[in-house]
């Protein structure tokens, strides 16, 4: 079985992250990480591999990224996990993409690379679209299954069974390979890299592809291509201060007030 799975490099979740005057994000202004979210559709990877008689048994991981030159460290982190190989898709003419453009890079590589199983995270943590995996599911016309908090996989049956959790409650899906798979964080708990992964990761393979690789015109994509614009942005308003309430005996209905004013009982 072959699993591939995309991950984007995003700026650290915990950096103060600012818009450039280009209405865009400010790349550079933030240390560059894995996206948090999709270590754990790395995690799931490695142990649907691992429950299946590990990689003996000719399955493979392969991670796919679209971004700049420094997406590779994001790469060499998911391969430092345990990962395979990577595809890198780098060309200049994809700044400035938007999320049609994206998916069509993605869903091009995929087709050329026609895994059994795709798993992604559910979403990034910087642009939050959560929208690619839907797309790809579209543009390739395969079954997505989303939210998914439990995946296995019947390689003998040909299909990817999963629990979709949502806030009403669990749903059984399944779905004939080859299928994507968005998984949710509760899903497992990623592993730290060993030192002896980390070793390993440094001689593993990453394949660079470039538009022309994928046969997409560099004016379908990037700032030029994209169907949607930044027309404007604006800092959110700093918090305020907050209500306090100092306890006289009347504590109690203050405070009740206060929450029935913003309707929160
Ligand atoms: C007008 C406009 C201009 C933009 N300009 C830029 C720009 O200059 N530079 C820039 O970097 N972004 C830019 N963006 C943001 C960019 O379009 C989105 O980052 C991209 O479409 C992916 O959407 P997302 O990050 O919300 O992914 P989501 O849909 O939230 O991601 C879901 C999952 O899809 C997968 N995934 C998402 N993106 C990738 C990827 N690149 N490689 C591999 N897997 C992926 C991951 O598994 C992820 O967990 C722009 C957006 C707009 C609307």
């Amino acid at each position: 079985m072959k699993i591939l799975v995309c991950v984007k490099q995003v700026p650290d979740s915990w950096a103060e992250k600012k818009l450039s005057p280009a209405k865009v994000l400010d790349r550079e202004s933030a240390d560059a990480v894995l996206n948090d979210l999709d270590e754990y559709a790395v995690e799931e990877a490695l142990r649907i591999v691992e429950a299946n008689g590990g990689a003996e048994a000719g399955h493979t991981i392969t991670l796919l990224s679209m971004g700049p030159e420094r997406a590779q460290e994001a790469l060499r982190k998911g391969l430092s996990m345990g990962a395979d190989a990577a595809l890198h898709i780098h060309d200049g003419a994809l700044a400035g993409s938007d999320a049609l453009s994206t998916s069509r890079v993605l869903a091009e590589a995929i087709k050329k690379e026609q895994p059994d199983l795709i798993l992604t995270g559910t979403e990034s943590t910087d642009a939050r679209m959560s929208v690619i995996p839907s797309m790809i599911s579209e543009r390739l016309e395969l079954p997505h299954l989303s939210f998914a908090g439990d995946v296995q996989v019947d390689i003998s049956a040909g299909k990817v069974v999963t629990k979709r959790m949502t806030d009403e409650g669990v749903e059984a899906m399944e779905a004939p390979l080859p299928a994507i798979v968005t998984v949710i964080e509760k899903i497992n708990e990623p592993r730290y890299p060993s030192f002896k992964g980390i070793m390993a990761a440094k001689k593993k393979p990453i394949t660079q592809m470039s538009l022309a690789d994928l046969g997409i015109a560099p004016n379908e994509v990037g700032t030029g291509g994209a169907w949607s614009e930044v027309k404007d942005f604006a800092l959110a308003p700093a918090r305020g201060a907050g209500v306090k309430v100092v306890d006289e005996g009347s504590a109690g209905s203050a405070l009740v007030e206060f929450l029935a004013e913003k309707r929160l009982i």
